[in-house]
């Protein structure tokens, strides 16, 4: 059996979008028919006539009956984008969202040292660490993260984007957010921690339910890793470091009046590209 890309991708198109899993289900069909052929979007356009053999319409067929079970599709394609690099990605870190790239806009906008020592808590995928490493080669980037897993992910971002010429390797290190760190360490603290409450009903639906939990989940209605990164950064960070935290959407006036309570200066509270509140900034006095 054979079949023309066009209309295998129209066809896949339809079939996740009556799975009800996805909002984006030509895209998704797009980006997963186009895996199994190795080629850019692009191809579709250009090539629409291509005809995909009996084994790539099984490994075709194979992906979207995936999506249409709900898994994402970053996770089948192993592959996300994040600030123009393309990440690796599998279940044992979060997908990288377009949202927390407004932090690294954020960051390249200050004006840090130029050998500036900045840690990415709860790294994931390596992300925002990487991000900015691609950007500001003089800083000294460390990203740690409590799961070996998202460790084991991470160090292999750094290695390829090192083997590709996209930035220099990171520092990994597997710890609980700053407990190992001694005080005045840092110019940036940075983290896209877990912030969810554990009984929103987002958590049933959609891309996350394949995410690991301990990526999105925090105890104290969501709040619980944040107050404790923005207390023990207090000590870890130098006098005038930065403090950059991601959160909820809802969840602004308590960070807001957590980081104040803390003792920081200048805490702002910033939307990202949608125009949904983001992540708080704040300064060490
Ligand atoms: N922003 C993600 C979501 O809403 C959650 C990321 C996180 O918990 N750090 O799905």
């Amino acid at each position: 059996m054979s079949m023309r890309l066009d209309q295998l991708v129209r066809n896949s198109a339809e079939v996740i979008a009556a799975a009800q899993h996805s909002d984006s289900a030509r895209l998704d069909a797009e980006l997963l028919v186009l895996h199994v052929l190795e080629k850019p979007r692009s191809f579709l356009y250009s090539h629409p006539e291509s005809i995909l053999d009996a084994n790539q319409l099984a490994a075709a067929n194979y992906l979207v009956q995936r999506r249409c079970e709900g898994i994402p599709v970053a996770y089948l394609l192993g592959q996300k984008e994040f600030w123009s690099l393309m990440l690796t990605v599998d279940e044992r870190v979060l997908i990288p969202r377009p949202e927390t790239e407004a932090i690294i806009d954020y960051i390249l906008q200050l004006h840090l040292p130029e050998q500036a020592s900045v840690i990415d808590l709860g790294t994931g995928s390596g992300a925002i660490a990487l991000a900015l490493a691609s950007e500001k080669p003089s800083y000294f980037v460390v990203a740690s993260d409590f799961s070996e897993g998202a460790i084991a992910v991470a160090k292999k971002n750094t290695q390829q984007l090192a083997a590709n010429g996209s930035c220099h390797e990171i520092t990994l290190l597997r710890g609980d957010w700053l407990s190992a760190f001694s005080e005045n360490s840092f110019d940036l603290v940075v983290s896209n921690p877990p912030y969810i409450d554990e009984q929103d009903p987002h958590l049933q639906q959609g891309d996350v339910r394949f995410e690991p939990l301990s990526a999105l989940v925090s105890k104290d209605s969501g709040y619980d890793d944040i107050k404790l990164i923005s207390r023990q950064a207090k000590a870890c960070l130098k006098n005038g470091g930065h403090l950059i935290i991601e959160h909820g959407y809802d969840q602004r006036e308590t960070i807001i009046k957590t980081i104040e309570a803390e003792g920081y200066l200048n805490v702002v509270d910033h939307d990202d590209l949608n125009g949904m509140p983001r992540f708080v900034t704040a300064i060490k006095p």
